[in-house]
């Protein structure tokens, strides 16, 4: 060991890393076989190491610190000039360091389809025919039904870490996030946060702060998570009004493991609370998995496509959905009648739900196209994941999650091929206060006793409210209030000699909804 370190021990290239990583980029767009990137890997030190014996260890291996990470700071992404395997074994062999791995290729999650079909089934079947089969109305994520009471909050931010994103599109240009600390063009890192006008995102394969979209596939992501809604033009995102933040992390070929941490990085500082990341690969990277679970200490969700191997990822993991971790969401892809697209990843341990994702349309770099994928199944995910969030803004990650994964609309053909056994559903994972009960009438029924009764027009409320108020010296006083169960049209009060009013309301956890009108009753 000694030996081979004195051996290893030449002075550390002058190579700019930027060059390495670069000749990295071009590799993996001259040979789409590639696994993992030539000349980078991920390291994480011992916590009690110093820059010094940083610095050390890393000319063991004749590397150079290309990029830190801020949320995961023992973690480091080194260049080198030399053989990457060997380079990961010295490194694993060294004191000081925990591990050491390869920079994995990840991929975007499409299937190429230039199709043009119906409309956006996904959203809302009506069972218009999609590639010639008709759909199964309702087979759908019930956003209509979600988009009476909320559509989203201008607002909240969601990271499209992908292939950038179309940032003029008409139908997305409203909802591209602008960083509201920094000042365009000038040159400056106005929000010191180590990015230079950094306007509306970062582009990570290039390093520049232009993440617009060159393949496609971030810009069709991108539209369905939040194409702008009720601006009566092309498609409708789950969310009408959000801020997308477009991170560009894939290029021709792919992308590295090292630019998703850093993405993820970037979310922890401009505090994005959900990703969506319809890419993956099969090298487990202990790295991602390290800055994924570190950012649960900013509330951010994770939300991953399973893949489209059509096999379980039970059993052949498939990264990053098959990290088990809480702050990730694994999402398959179903078709226009509710089952499984025959294309997509499934398992009945690692996949949480499904959502629909055959034949989606969204937007183009140049206008609106279909894709299939679970590329596209999981920002419907995303997109619920959002207005979850930004209607329940107190909520942190866990409880956000819970409630999407409680809401999901089961179907019996995925009930051994998911977690859930279900499709998302907007409407239930957004919820909404029920609606006012009506016809509100009362009866004097002897004994002192009123019965007062109302017909229930709500099929989500927990429970009812009526409150009696008392007539005292010409007003209305001494309110007092009855509960009963969901479900319930009447209730019997006892309230003593005097004139009283009436009224009722239903309630669920979102809220309550208005009250009925009064209804007045003289007692002797
Ligand atoms: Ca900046
Ligand atoms: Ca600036
Ligand atoms: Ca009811």
């Amino acid at each position: 060991m000694s030996a081979a370190v004195s051996l290893l021990a030449a002075p550390s290239l002058a190579q700019p890393t930027r060059d390495a990583f670069d000749a990295g980029r071009r590799a993996l767009e001259a040979d789409p076989t590639l696994t993992r990137h030539p000349r980078s890997v991920l390291v994480r030190f011992s916590p009690i190491t110093t820059h010094a014996s940083r610095a050390q260890l890393r000319s063991l291996v004749r590397a150079q610190m290309h990029r830190a990470y801020p949320s995961v700071p023992e973690v480091e992404n080194l260049t080198l000039d030399m053989d990457v395997d060997r380079a990961i074994q010295i490194l694993r062999a060294l004191p000081g360091i925990e591990y050491a791995e390869p920079d994995y290729v990840i991929r975007p999650q499409t299937i190429p389809n230039d199709a043009s079909f119906g409309s956006v089934w996904g959203l809302h079947n009506t069972g218009q025919r999609i590639a010639g089969r008709s759909g199964i109305p309702d087979a759908d994520i019930d956003a209509p039904e979600a988009w009476d009471f909320f559509t989203g909050d201008p607002e909240f931010r969601i990271a499209i870490i992908d292939g950038g994103a179309a940032l003029a599109h008409p139908d997305l240009r409203d909802n591209i996030w602008v960083n509201p600390g920094e000042i365009p063009g000038n040159g400056i890192d106005d929000d010191h946060n180590g990015y230079v006008d950094d306007v509306n995102g970062w582009d990570f394969v290039d390093d520049d702060n232009t993440p617009s979209d060159l393949s496609g596939h971030g810009t069709h992501v991108a539209g369905i998570v939040g194409a702008r809604g009720n601006n009566g033009i092309g498609v409708t995102g789950v969310n009408w009004r959000c801020s997308l933040v477009p991170l560009r992390l894939t290029g021709a070929g792919g992308g590295f493991v090292s630019d998703a941490i850093a993405a993820l990085d970037y979310c922890r500082m401009m505090d994005i609370r959900v990703s969506n990341n319809s890419w993956g690969g099969i090298g487990f990277s202990q790295a991602l998995y390290d800055a994924i679970e570190a950012a649960q200490a900013s509330n951010h969700i994770f939300v991953a496509a399973a893949g489209n191997d059509s096999r379980s990822i039970d059993t052949i993991p498939y990264y990053p959905a098959s990290f088990g971790l809480d702050n990730v969401i694994c999402v398959a892809a179903t078709n226009n009648r509710d089952a499984l697209a025959s294309f997509s990843n499934f398992g009945a341990g690692t996949v949480h739900l499904a959502a629909p994702g055959e034949d989606v349309l969204s937007t183009r770099p140049m206008g609106y196209g279909y894709l299939s994928g679970t590329s596209m199944s999981a920002p419907i995910v995303t997109g619920v994941v959002a207005m979850t969030c930004a209607s329940h803004p107190k909520w942190g990650y866990r409880r956000v999650i819970d409630r999407v994964l409680a809401s999901v609309r089961p179907v019996e053909s995925l009930s051994d091929l998911t977690i859930t056994g279900g499709i998302v559903n907007l409407a239930d994972a957004v919820g909404h206060p029920p609606a006012r009960p009506r016809n509100i009438q009362v009866a004097h029924v002897g004994d002192g006793r009123v019965l007062i009764t109302w017909l229930d027009k709500s099929d989500n409320e927990n429970r009812f409210g009526v409150r009696r108020q008392q007539r005292v010296d010409g007003k209305w006083r001494n309110a007092i209030f009855l509960r009963t169960p969901a479900d319930a049209e009447e209730v019997v009060d006892s309230p003593g000699a005097g004139t009283f009013r009436y009224r009722v309301r239903a309630a669920n956890f979102e809220g309550e909804s208005n009250w009925t009108i009064n209804r007045r009753i003289d007692l002797e």
